[in-house]
């Protein structure tokens, strides 16, 4: 089963999905979070997203 992105700042699932052997640095997006709106780096290392 795939997991969604979430921002680090207010916990909001981001339509983005990553898998169990997902490995991701480096990428920026925006929080669509309604009242976030910050930016944050998708940081996923063995599967689990990291803050
Ligand atoms: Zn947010």
């Amino acid at each position: 089963m795939p997991k969604r992105v979430k921002c680090p700042y207010c916990g909001y699932s981001m339509p983005i999905f990553y898998y169990e052997r997902s490995v991701c640095r480096g990428i920026k997006l925006k929080c669509k979070g309604r009242k976030c709106g910050k930016e944050f780096e998708i940081k996923i290392k063995d599967g689990d997203q990291i803050k």
